[in-house]
């Protein structure tokens, strides 16, 4: 079998056995990132030479008699908006040009506790605000199952690099669906945690409330294992749950069967217009698997749902307000030159040089979608309009919170699918703000609720675009709703865990240009 074959649990275990050398394992990964990221445009940095000096310590640990960890050697891709120190974090935006990260994220340490290996950092939206990494400042991420689609957002560069056989697995960050829609539309498996279980410190913030950092993987059972690793308590994230660290296991405990499953149906989701038929069709056969194996399935209402996707157009606009204020061109990145500011400030009498290098710095640095977030966000806040807006918003959150209560109160997981449509094409949403925050219709209810969300490969179009299913569950199920999709892989044969051919997609762009 070759490397590439190998599951992150199976590499692992190779290397901590000694049949595996990780420099081995990582020349086969460089090797892929060598043939398809020219085409793909995953990474913003890769990070050979402290990948190889990693797995060259690694080699002297095993050597010494120690045991290796969890991750031994798993050459594992990081989203752009996570810090490590020394390197460079862009956030996809041009406003953290020749910003170094001062310390490392505490997702980024435990994996590398565990002993996995970074060999690079992702692409993503600026700030992660978008669902087709379309939103960089630098590049535009291709979907390795076709290139002339994207790939998802905001984490596409991580999914990509895993789809692309670039990554063994990596991490994401899901404010609304930024994990699991990637995951989705590349035929992976993401899963966003249940808030508060994974630490969000060196996780840069985009809204807060929603942030939720987790893994991109190829099976249920990797992506499990990158989540026992990041999970669990850190005193440095004051929102972090103690009660996570049972969550930081070994392996899943996959149920015999399903009969004491009841999978609810959210009404309001299989009524929703603008999906795709062939995506209805995906999740009607996923359901009739689990169907198949003993689940009972019911219908279930989640009547403020249809607010979900308004509140959290305010929601998160206003965090981001507040959390993108600190990028103001005097502590981070780019400062706009002395004759801009000025120039800047002139334009408005009455205010200073300062107001105008912040405005400049802003003006210059920032992209269009983050500049709307920000104006979005800052009139939301602002005195006068903060009931109708943002208080309303926070009203609408508490009645989608018990809506998902009291639906588990019928079910116990809940099935929709992950986004509306298989992959997209490159440029076919980028006129159409609205359009494209459609896309995250059925994620972002689960960040507004706090709960976790698992979405595994279903299906395949006719076009051969892979399509994603969405497990829910109540807050706290994190490993049950990993153990349902591996159970669902099994029942399945790994029908759906399939590997683009990439030298096909190669072919179909070549002769089209
Ligand atoms: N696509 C959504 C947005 O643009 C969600 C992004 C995310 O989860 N980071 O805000």
């Amino acid at each position: 079998m070759s490397i590439l074959e190998l599951t992150a649990t199976e590499l692992a275990g190779q290397v901590q056995s000694g049949s595996l050398d990780p420099e081995s394992a990582l020349d086969a990964y460089f090797g892929e990132i060598q043939k398809s990221e020219s085409h793909l445009k995953a990474f913003l940095l890769l990070m050979r030479e402290s990948a190889y000096a990693q797995a060259r310590s690694l080699r002297a640990k095993r050597a010494e008699g120690r045991t290796l960890g969890r991750l031994a050697g798993v050459p594992m891709a990081v989203k752009d908006n996570l810090l490590i120190e020394g390197f460079p974090v862009t956030c996809g935006s041009r406003i953290l040009q020749g910003y170094r990260s001062s310390y490392t994220a505490t997702v980024v340490e435990r994996l590398i506790r565990e002993d996995a290996i970074v060999i690079g950092k992702t692409n993503l939206d600026e700030f992660a605000m978008g669902s087709s990494t379309e939103n960089s400042a630098f590049q535009i991420t291709r979907n390795p199952w076709d290139l002339e689609r994207v790939p998802g957002g905001s984490s596409g560069g991580s999914a990509a690099a895993v789809a692309g056989s670039m990554a063994l697995a990596a991490l994401g960050s899901d404010t609304g669906g930024s994990i699991r829609q990637p995951a989705g539309l590349c035929g992976l498996v993401g899963f966003k945690p249940t808030y508060g279980f994974v630490s969000r410190y060196g996780l840069v913030a985009f809204a807060s409330r929603l942030d939720q950092g987790g893994p991109l993987a190829r099976t249920a059972a990797d992506a499990a294992l990158v989540f026992g690793v990041i999970a669990g308590h850190d005193p440095k994230d004051s929102t972090s749950l103690v009660s996570s660290n049972e969550m930081n296991a070994h392996g899943l405990e996959l149920p015999k069967d399903l009969n004491n499953v009841v999978v609810g149906v959210p009404k309001e989701f299989a009524d929703a217009s603008g999906v795709d038929p062939e995506v209805t069709q995906a999740l009607e056969k996923t359901l009739e698997v689990f169907r198949s194996r003993g689940a009972r399935v019911r219908s279930v209402t989640l009547p403020h749902v249809k607010f979900a996707l308004a509140a959290y157009y305010v929601l998160a606009p206003s965090e981001a307000s507040a959390n993108l204020a600190r990028f103001d061109g005097v502590r981070y990145g780019n400062r706009a030159s002395e004759r801009e500011s000025a120039r800047a400030a002139d334009a408005d009498s009455g205010e200073g040089e300062l107001i105008g290098l912040y405005k400049r710095s802003r003006t210059e640095g920032f992209g269009r979608e983050v500049q709307r977030r920000i104006l979005i966000g800052t009139f939301a806040l602002s005195q006068g309009y903060y009931e109708a807006y943002y208080g309303k918003a926070q009203r609408a959150r508490g009645l989608i919170v018990q809506d998902f209560e009291k639906a588990f109160g019928e079910c116990q997981i809940l099935l929709a699918p992950t986004a509306p449509t298989p992959a997209f094409k490159v440029g076919e949403k980028t006129d159409d703000p609205v359009a494209m925050y459609l896309s995250d219709v059925f994620t972002i209810p689960v960040n507004i609720a706090g709960i976790p969300a698992v979405s595994f490969p279903c299906g395949f179009s006719r076009a051969g675009l892979p399509i994603g299913a969405q497990l829910m569950g109540p807050k706290g199920s994190d490993r049950r709703l990993l153990a349902l999709a591996q159970f669902f892989e099994e029942a399945t044969e790994k029908a759906f865990i399939r590997r683009p051919s990439m030298g096909k997609a190669k072919k179909a762009t070549e002769a089209r240009e």
